[in-house]
């Protein structure tokens, strides 16, 4: 699972592609995806690694092609097509056909943006035929034995016709010669790296690529902990809209960073303190809390496929088979430098417009990532009353998400007042200014999903309580003297919530809270023309590039 890409920004999208958009109106869409350069420094690796990685990269490419094939039919032969154009219209399709992969706009609903192909992305991509119908699969499934049944609605089979009849086939046979290929590669990189846990998931997952059975590589992927730190495989669903069943092929090769790891461990050796001293009755607490999901700190060096279209991932959450996440628990990981290159290509901007002069030097991105850091690992604490969820049914994630944030900021300032964290004014001026800032940037993307509305429910509260203060340009700022007192008041009112299971007092206190005021609306407004997310890959689909490297 993401966090990001679920996001839809519907104030950011184009108002209709009707007709094909021209050399200006192209630009204007690619120029919502910010070029950035990943910053990433690999010298401290071992040889050995340096020789795995350039093997690891190569098998990216690989999975960019076979993400290609997997996301529509049409898809390579447009690939070669738009390559061979060399006007400047030519190169800003290819662009923005390789910042989608594929002919339509990830923000705009998945219209096309080039002619001669199907108006929107087919619901169900490349993985059962086009003219395929929801009702004929279920009438097909329905036929089926049990065994039969569960390969059909399997993560990693395609379906296909075959004179006029239904049948699944396993991605190892539908894609055996790109997984051959994958396999072999995988196996050369585990040859070279000298660390035992990533040598054992990459020869577990070359043989996955063509047995087609990736449990134990799943397994493996839960003990890796290695410096190169990586994921590779059929993951995530979302492509498939008809039914939500087929996984899709994703790299992510990324470097593990230590410094950031041991940061995490020192959290999480004082979440149970964190916890007994939460905004709330006594009564609710929890005097032993559990093990937490392990989370990873990597920078990305690439991303491919899945993980390199639309929308940036800047952190995961895998795998997604249900039997490997009873067994050994789900792991996090979030992409820092790619949350660095966001920050500094959208919030940075927006911060210009929303903030003071006066409060621009005190954005900063240790702050906003500690607290993104703060927001997972306080996820895993506070109420877990047992019916809560079941409770507080569809409005219980936009509270979880505004509790996580809060409780968040309330753990830093907990760490900053004993002495755990550096702290002092400067400290606190950064947190929250930083965390102000990406309001804006959170609340850009519509209310229609459970991070904004818990973010709108978080500003307009502590803008009642005039923690959040407004000048007569417009733009706003922290009040130092009422935050602290602020965040506390609100992490009591969410975590009773929470502890209650109290759907009538979140419907109440989401109504009034969880929306966009006049000023709201006006502040985002001026930010339309602010990059939405950023282009890391600086090939902009010309093949040849790495093609004549490997
Ligand atoms: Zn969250």
């Amino acid at each position: 699972m993401r966090t990001l890409p679920a996001l839809l920004p519907i104030l950011l999208m184009t108002p209709s592609l009707a007709i094909t958009p021209d050399l200006a109106e192209l630009e204007r869409m690619s120029a919502r995806f910010a070029p950035v350069e990943l910053r990433v420094d690999t010298a401290a690796l071992s040889a050995p690694d340096q020789q795995a990685l350039a093997k690891l990269i190569v098998a990216a490419h690989y999975i960019d092609d076979l993400f290609l094939t997997q996301y529509w039919s049409g898809n390579h032969a447009l690939w070669d097509k738009l390559g061979k154009d060399k006007t400047p219209l030519g190169k800003a399709r290819l662009r923005y056909f390789w910042i989608n992969k594929g002919p339509w706009s990830a923000l705009d609903e998945h219209q096309a943006f080039l002619a001669g192909v199907p108006a929107r992305k087919p619901l169900g991509a490349n993985f059962y035929p086009e003219d395929m119908t929801k009702q004929q699969f279920e009438e097909w499934v329905a036929t089926l034995s049990q065994e039969q049944k569960q390969e059909a609605e399997g993560f990693f089979t395609v379906i296909r016709r075959d004179g006029g009849r239904l049948h699944a086939v396993p991605f190892s046979k539908e894609y055996a010669k790109d997984l051959q290929r994958l396999s072999k590669l995988l196996h050369e990189a585990a040859a070279l790296t000298t660390n035992a846990s990533l040598k054992t998931f990459l020869n577990l997952r070359a043989d996955a690529f063509l047995s087609n059975d990736y449990y134990a590589s799943d397994v493996a992927w839960m003990d890796l902990d290695a410096p190169l730190d990586i994921t590779i495989g059929p993951y995530e669903t979302y492509n498939d809209e008809l039914l939500g069943y087929k996984a899709s092929y994703e790299a992510y090769i990324n470097l593990r960073d230590d410094a950031e790891s041991a940061k995490l461990q020192f959290f999480a050796n004082h979440m149970q303190d964190i916890e007994n001293n939460l905004p709330m009755d006594g009564k609710y607490r929890n005097p032993k809390i559990g093990g937490s999901s392990p989370i990873r700190v990597v920078n990305q060096i690439i991303s491919a496929g899945d993980g390199a279209h639309g929308v940036q991932t800047a952190a995961y959450n895998l795998p997604n088979d249900e039997r490997v996440v009873e067994q050994k628990g789900s792991k996090r990981v979030m992409l820092k430098n790619v949350q660095e290159a966001k920050f500094r290509t959208t919030l940075v901007p927006i911060a210009r417009r929303v903030l003071p002069a006066s409060a621009q030097g005190d954005l900063s991105f240790d702050s906003f990532f500690t607290h993104i850091v703060a927001h997972e690992m306080t996820h895993g604490i506070g109420p877990h009353h047992a019916n809560a969820r079941q409770e507080m049914k569809e409005l219980y994630s936009a509270i979880e998400e505004a509790k996580a944030d809060v409780t968040g900021l309330f753990m830093l300032q907990y760490m900053f007042d004993h002495k755990l964290l550096p702290g002092g004014a400067d400290a606190e001026r950064k947190l929250y200014t930083s965390y102000l800032a990406s309001a804006f940037r959170t609340l850009r993307f519509g209310l229609h999903e459970a991070h904004g509305k818990g973010m709108a429910l978080q500003f307009n509260y502590l803008r009642e309580k005039g923690a959040f203060v407004t000048a007569s340009d417009g733009t706003f700022a922290v009040d130092f003297s009422k935050i602290k007192a602020a965040v506390r008041d609100l992490d009591h009112d969410l975590l009773t919530l929470e502890a209650t299971g109290d759907y009538a007092g979140a419907k109440a206190m989401l109504d009034r809270l969880g929306k966009l005021t006049p000023e709201l609306e006006s502040a985002i407004g001026k930010l339309r023309d602010i990059p939405t997310d950023i282009d890391p890959d600086s090939s902009h689909g010309e093949r040849a590039s790495w093609r004549t490297r490997v």
